[in-house]
């Protein structure tokens, strides 16, 4: 077993809820993942966040580390969030599982000086589509005038600390956007007066540059996957891995590779597996799995460490033969017992039906 691997106990058998993040051009995407993976790197010991092949796991306790008072780890079973670091709609939309988005949850970023704008809608009608549930981070709010900023600090609090005309000000810009939700349908509110969140959408005020309602954007993303994706979230540990292609890519030392997201299952070394192409499903046999060396044990060594397997939801490269006809998007199936053919047919249909998706968008 690699290190990369928790014990398999009944906890472990429920995955991590896999977390995109959307949103209209310099509203804050990139900046607000790096927040999180920042803040998760301060609070957590070292190693405590997993930098994995295209996304990043928070551990559970590192979140409720950062969330402090907001969340009580022992209300939680599910892992921690994985959040696949590409941000943006082309991402989102490219990145299917079986018949809806691979992501299980999203955060829509909202500048909260411009609000809704055209990526944004399209964002939203992708969101309703896919059918994902989504909060809304109303972003950058230090950025209204007068703000007095706590560094990493709960929202609530934090707001509690402004002068009631920056309040007045920032009331009036949520209240905007919370506006803008309605008029496309969905009902919303600020997060801490949602009740029921799987008919309302949460809207949680932020600063991706002080950190501040950091805190409770984690706390939030678990609450709701808690509540109401526990079910999807529990997968067959040692069943055989399912994945989507996220890039296909030549690597020094390696050949072609492919980088997938694995959202059930386990994939070991020496694996058959069947990927999706723009011709014929791939048929071919994983020589090695690798994940990203730690930052500090990169000198001449390669940038990559193999593992012997691993288990969703998990980002990984996988190097094997043929790969280079492999197609961004497309399914990958571990074979394990049963009939090649039969997981080429599964392919073969996953494929088709992302290309009908493709058309109608
Ligand atoms: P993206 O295109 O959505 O990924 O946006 P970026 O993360 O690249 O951010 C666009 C610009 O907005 C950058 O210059 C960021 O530094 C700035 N920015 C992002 N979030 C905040 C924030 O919360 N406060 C302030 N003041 N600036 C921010």
């Amino acid at each position: 077993m690699s290190d990369t691997e928790p014990p398999e106990s009944a906890a472990s058998s429920l995955r991590t809820p896999i977390v995109a993040v959307l949103g209209h051009v310099d509203h804050g995407k990139t900046s607000l993942l790096d927040k999180v993976r920042g803040s998760a790197v301060i609070e957590g010991e070292a190693g405590a966040i997993t930098q994995h092949i295209g996304a990043t796991a928070v551990p559970l306790d590192v979140i409720s580390g950062i969330a402090g008072d907001l969340v009580d780890p022992d209300d939680f079973d599910l892992p921690g969030l994985l959040f696949i670091d590409t941000p943006g709609h082309h991402s989102f939309t490219t990145l299917r599982s079986r018949g809806g988005a691979l992501a299980d949850i999203a955060i829509l970023v909202v500048d909260v000086n411009d609000g809704f704008q055209p990526q944004t809608e399209e964002a939203i009608e992708i969101l309703a589509q896919s059918q994902t549930p989504f909060i809304v981070a109303a972003n950058k709010v230090d950025t209204v005038p007068g703000w007095n900023a706590e560094e990493n600090a709960p929202i609530q609090k934090s707001l509690e600390r402004q002068s009631d005309r920056v309040r007045g000000d920032v009331d009036e810009k949520l209240y905007e956007i919370i506006g803008q939700l309605s008029d496309k349908g969905f009902s919303a509110d600020m997060y801490w007066r949602v009740q029921d969140f799987q008919n309302n959408v949460g809207v949680v005020p932020v600063s991706a540059m002080t950190g501040e309602g950091v805190p409770d954007l984690l706390t939030v993303m678990m609450g709701l996957s808690q509540r109401y994706m526990k079910e999807e979230m529990a997968i067959d540990v040692s069943g055989p891995g399912v994945g989507t292609v996220l890039e296909v890519k030549e690597e020094k030392g390696f050949g072609s590779t492919i980088d997938v997201v694995l959202y059930d299952g386990v994939v070991e070394e020496d694996d058959t597996i069947v990927v999706g192409s723009s011709g014929d499903p791939i048929v071919t046999d994983v020589r090695a799995l690798l994940k990203p060396r730690p930052l500090a044990e990169i000198r001449t060594e390669s940038r990559f460490e193999k593992v012997d397997r691993l288990k969703a939801a998990s980002g990984i490269k996988i190097a094997a033969p043929d790969l280079d006809r492999a197609m961004s998007g497309a399914p990958v199936r571990v074979v394990r017992d049963r009939e090649i053919d039969e997981v080429v047919e599964e392919v073969q249909a996953e494929l088709a039906d992302i290309a009908v998706d493709a058309e109608e968008q």
